[in-house]
């Protein structure tokens, strides 16, 4: 079983197969100059790292050796896997897909290798419907999100739910569990403690959420002060819980059933999961996603500023919108952000600051501990109005607006910019020169109604 984006033993499609052929043992390739070129945060490699010592535990239960070999980057792996293969005498490879450009490549790469000598079973794991699967009645890829989200709840009813049941343990190998490449990485801090690894932990997270948070989940999802949405998406990116997983949860909250006040929040967050699997279509369909080209190919010629000045600004949080800048410290302290502010900051990057959204995407990449190239990808696209179903690019969020409506006092804001904790009412959202000033805080970078305007020219005149 050759592990990847899928760190798990419980619903995880290839190795259950594995299991249920014959004797098994696992394989990890560490590849950290491929995460570097993939610009993957220390926040979610040490994830990555810590989930492999769990993963190795539970294997261990089930008498299944791990080997984690550290191949460096994608392009040794093959060669890699074949020789540990000749090795251990091994006479089938086991693995679940990914969807991203070089991953793709990667899969092939081992196939071609394997094949004729191994036999190759490979499984789609990271969607609840596997990419392709849904198309339009004249076999095209759906480019907006509603008549997909149609087709897929009826194809998903359609297919019948299956989760893959954790394996029974097997008979003791003659081998022990090799993970001494792992030493390479420094685990202990502050991502340890706000993003505790393992499969069980994940599990508890979603429970907890299942049964107690999920009910409200429509009516505060939008708060970024409330505890209201589930923090699973490093587990989700990690592959310690799958979407399957989360999606029975919220069925068992009446998440598929006609809409009704009592299921509002688990048939809303369903519809959140199928965002999640909406854009791994995407870039399954449209690779050139994954090379950062826009979309709508009319925006490639929008003339973006590249100005450091301003980019350093959003990064650091000294915009002088205090709703922008109080989630740029919370990506900065704890490698997550709200939903609700990842579109306030990245609208704001691209239509205040008219900064090239792939600069932003990078950032969050860079700095994100659920990182992931679909989600965050489409969701730069989609506040830059450059992606597949976008916002229209008129429609610009008002950083102030958006603070009055979603952290009406200033609640977040305050535990972020502790420097702003004497202003009250409206100022807290938009503090005067003078205010800014007298707390010591930024003053506010551009004014919104101009650089709202000159963004609106410029898409207009590439329309
Ligand atoms: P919940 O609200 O509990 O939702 C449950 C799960 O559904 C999430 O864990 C996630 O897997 C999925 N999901 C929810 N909203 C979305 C969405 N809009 N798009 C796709 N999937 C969604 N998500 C990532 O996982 N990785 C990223 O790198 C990422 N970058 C983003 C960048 C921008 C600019 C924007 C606007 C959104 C991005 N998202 C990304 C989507 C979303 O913001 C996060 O998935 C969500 O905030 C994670 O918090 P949660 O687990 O509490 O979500």
């Amino acid at each position: 079983m050759w592990f990847r984006a899928d760190l798990r033993i419980d619903d995880n499609p290839a190795f259950h197969h594995a299991m249920t052929a014959g004797p098994t043992i696992a394989i990890y390739a560490l590849n950290p100059k491929t995460w570097q070129a993939h610009h993957l945060s220390t926040a979610k490699i040490s994830l990555i790292v810590r989930q492999l010592f769990t993963l190795e535990k539970s294997l261990r239960k089930l008498n299944v050796p791990l080997f984690v070999i550290n191949t460096r980057e994608f392009k040794q792996v093959p060669r890699a896997l074949q020789k540990f293969i000749a090795e251990k005498k091994v006479t089938s490879l086991y693995f679940n897909h990914e969807f991203e450009i070089n991953e793709r490549q990667l899969s092939r790469a081992v196939q071609q290798r394997l094949i004729p000598n191994t036999e190759i079973q490979s499984f789609n794991d990271q969607c609840a419907i596997a990419p392709g699967k849904i198309t339009t009645a004249t076999g095209d890829w759906y480019k907006v999100f509603t008549p997909f989200k149609r087709r897929y709840l009826a194809d998903f009813h359609a297919q019948g739910r299956r989760l893959y049941t954790c394996p029974k343990p097997q008979a003791p190998l003659a081998e022990n569990s090799d993970i001494r490449a792992l030493s390479q990485f420094e685990i202990a801090g502050q991502w340890q403690k706000l993003w505790p690894a393992g499969e069980q932990i994940a599990h508890q997270r979603l429970t907890r959420f299942a049964n107690d948070t999920i009910k409200d989940y429509a009516r505060l999802r939008d708060f970024p002060s409330e505890p209201a949405t589930s923090t699973l998406s490093p587990y989700l990116a990690i592959g310690a819980l799958s979407t399957r997983q989360c999606l029975e949860a919220a069925i068992a909250m009446g998440g598929l059933e006609a809409a009704s006040p009592a299921n509002e929040g688990a048939a809303t967050w369903v519809s959140e999961l199928i965002w999640r699997d909406f854009y791994r279509h995407l870039i399954y369909a449209f690779p050139d996603l994954c090379k950062h080209r826009a979309f709508q190919a009319n925006t490639e010629a929008l003339p973006w500023r590249h100005d450091t000045a301003l980019l350093d600004a959003w990064q650091q949080g000294r915009t002088g919108y205090p709703i922008v800048d109080a989630a740029m410290k919370q990506l900065m302290a704890t490698g997550w952000m709200h939903n609700r502010l990842r579109m306030i900051t990245a609208m704001f990057l691209t239509k205040h600051l008219f900064v090239d959204w792939r600069l932003g995407e990078d950032f969050f990449m860079r700095n994100l501990v659920d990182g992931d190239l679909a989600s965050n990808n489409g969701g730069w696209q989609w506040s830059a109005s450059t992606g597949v179903d976008a916002a229209p690019y008129f429609r610009i969020f008002n950083p102030a607006r958006q603070s009055e409506r979603f952290d009406p006092d200033g609640r977040f804001i305050k535990t972020h910019l502790p420097e702003l904790q004497a202003l009250t009412g409206k100022h807290i959202h938009n503090p005067t020169p003078a205010q800014a000033d007298a707390c010591g805080y930024a003053r506010a970078i551009v004014e919104h109604q101009e650089a709202v305007a000159q963004t609106k020219a410029w898409f207009k005149a590439v329309k």
